[in-house]
């Protein structure tokens, strides 16, 4: 895993890798100079008793630590460019991905769990580079020079205080060992736990609505419990190593002593060197630590490297075909030829459906709730494969053009609009980046919102709030629309809200749709009577199957057609009056169907 992320990014980190390792040298050497002059200071200064010591003694002790405190600080500001870059690096590549992964992928995800997940996960990868480098680096540099110092003081010292080594590496195996597991828990639960509160906020008005306060807090309560418990049950696990190693340098320390002082009473040898060697058994201690217990800590910043791994290794389900081509669009022509689909092997949605839509005419859509429509819609955007039978455009099978291509040359205004963070003129603008002002301008009129537009305290230039929060439900559908017009597709796909909008608001976004649909080869899932009695064709669907088609006289004309039948039961006041502006109500579930692959 190591290797792999140093291997992705290792390179454009050259210099300040270079800038950490030579300042690593820097503390290192300066650390184990000031053991060193341990020596020479008790033998010179307090056992020769020699004053001109005094002088180079301190100027070279508070040079080191002059060294020391520069070298560190080098290190420190270098690592840490390095690890802020990783972030923004990795978070981009996540966010890039993601983006090139299908619909069916955010179908079974959720959102905001994912997005919590990425950011933990993205800062454990900083940890994971910023902890090995500083462990390697300095940590196991500086444990080199020291010990290398002991051993010149003292062989036979040093190899009895390195016998604690095999018990600490020991401990440092179980101890790893054990947090693993309770590391990848505690980052599913905090990412559950901050999803959640991005979910709460973002339905806020539901959960004030259906006063849901008092039991979203007690689950989200239950959550942040858990997540306290893992993070102790971490704490008592990883920190168990910190008397482990304790006791252990204790007896080494207790042993070094004992001999030493043997030899100095009973053999009567000089102190300089035991000391020297005391202060640097004293100094290794610290790095020796965290060189062990950066292994337990690592191991958590594996987990989160192993997660982002795990998405960024997702294959996007669906990719173009090697050979694909540009779809080249002439007049827009829709033809379903035997599509069979399901979400499911066992389960088709669409069975065997043919139709075919008129270029630059208006093809509705009606059906009964969970009939397959907006699936169909899903499957001429290419969100899905078809199992079997084909979709063309203008005589080209959709599987064989490019993707984006595809859907460069199709306009899809959905049942909820979705207004994303940006001015007004931005969100009509991602119709179509290359729109001009004016155009934008001239879809807002068209789409009957410039004049609402131009009420907003900056006009065009108006942030939305979050999901357009500043704006009302038909305000946003219009906003939509013009981001549809500006598209200049000759493709439109329009699925029709079913909430209810004020007369004056659905009439306004009726004159708009009207705009809209103009000369463009227009699929609508119908929920106005207006629309469908004003279609040039309409297709009715029953459990994925085609079952009737006409127009709406001709579909009338027999009493006993289903489509007759839907009025009947669910349009009885609307009939006959076309400009009835009221939701046929086909789809209940439409709405959340397609909230869901949005
Ligand atoms: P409609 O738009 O006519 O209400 P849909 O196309 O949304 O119908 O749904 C048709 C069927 O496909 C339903 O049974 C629904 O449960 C199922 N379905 C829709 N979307 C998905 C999905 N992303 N994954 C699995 N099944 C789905």
């Amino acid at each position: 895993m190591l290797r792999r992320i140093i291997a992705e990014n290792g390179r454009d980190h050259r210099w300040s890798y270079a800038v950490v390792i030579v300042c690593s040298l820097l503390v290192s050497g300066a650390t184990a100079f000031s053991a060193w002059v341990m020596a020479p200071m008790v033998n010179e200064i307090f056992y020769e008793r020699r004053g001109d010591a005094i002088v180079w003694i301190c100027a070279g002790f508070m040079g080191a630590f002059i060294v020391r405190g520069f070298a560190g600080y080098g290190q420190a500001i270098a690592l840490a460019t390095i690890g802020n870059n990783l972030v923004a690096r990795y978070q981009k590549r996540i966010f890039d991905h993601l983006m090139r992964l299908g619909v069916d992928f955010f179908s079974d995800t959720r959102s905001g769990r994912l997005a919590a997940q990425v950011d933990e996960n993205v800062g454990g990868i900083r940890d994971l580079l910023s902890l090995t480098l500083i462990s390697i680096t300095r940590d196991a540099v500086t444990l080199v020079g020291l010990v290398a110092l002991m051993v010149y003081q003292d062989p036979v010292l040093s190899l009895s205080s390195l016998l604690i080594g095999p018990p600490l590496i020991w401990a440092v195996v179980y101890i790893t060992r054990r947090v693993r597991k309770i590391n990848r828990e505690s980052v599913l639960i905090n990412s559950r736990l901050t999803g959640s509160i991005q979910e709460a906020t973002q339905g806020i008005a539901i959960v004030k609505a259906f006063t849901m306060e008092d039991e979203l807090a007690r689950r989200i309560g239950i959550m942040a419990d858990t997540a306290e418990q893992r993070s102790n049950k971490i704490a008592r696990v990883s920190e168990r190593l910190s008397p482990i190693s304790d006791m252990l340098a204790g007896l080494a320390v207790t042993a070094v002593i004992a001999y030493s002082g043997y030899r100095a009473l009973v053999l009567g040898q000089p102190p300089g060197a035991v000391f020297s060697f005391i202060t640097a058994l004293i100094l290794a201690y610290d790095p020796a630590r965290r060189l062990a217990r950066m292994q337990v800590t690592m191991e958590r910043a594996l987990v989160n490297a192993r997660m982002i791994y795990e998405l960024l290794d997702l294959e996007p389900k669906q990719s173009d075909a090697t050979d694909a081509v540009e779809a080249r669009i002439t007049t827009g022509e829709v033809r379903f030829s035997n599509v069979t689909f399901g979400y499911s092997a066992d389960m088709p949605v669409l069975r065997d459906l043919s139709f075919t839509a008129a270029a630059g005419k208006v093809t509705a859509v009606v059906g009964a709730s969970g009939a397959g429509k907006s699936t169909m819609v899903a499957l001429l955007q290419r969100f899905y494969d078809v199992d079997m039978g084909s979709i063309e455009i203008d005589g080209q099978d959709i599987s064989k053009v490019t993707k984006r291509s595809l859907r460069q040359s199709i306009a899809y205004v959905s049942q909820a609009p979705y207004l994303f963070e940006g001015t007004i003129r931005d969100n009509i603008r991602y119709g179509r980046l290359s729109a001009a002002d004016a155009e934008i301008e001239q879809a807002a009129k068209q789409a009957a919102a410039d004049e609402f537009i131009r009420q907003q305290p900056q006009g065009y230039d108006t942030p939305v709030g979050e999901n357009g929060a500043t704006l009302s439900g038909g305000q946003r559908q219009r906003v939509s629309i013009a981001r549809a017009i500006v598209r200049q597709a000759p493709i439109l796909l329009l699925d029709e809200a079913t909430s209810a909008l004020d007369n004056e608001a659905e009439a306004r976004v009726q004159e708009a749709l009207t705009h809209v649909m103009e000369g463009r080869t227009t699929i609508v899932i119908a929920h106005r009577l207006s629309t469908v009695v004003n279609a040039d064709r309409i297709i009715v669907l029953e459990e994925g199957r085609l079952v009737e088609e006409g127009t709406h006289a001709s579909l009338m004309a027999d009493p006993h057609s289903i489509y007759a039948r839907f009025h009947r039961i669910q349009g009885k006041k609307g009939l006959g009056l076309v400009d009835d502006v009221k939701p046929i109500q086909t789809s209940q579930r439409a709405k959340k169907a397609v909230g869901r692959k949005a």
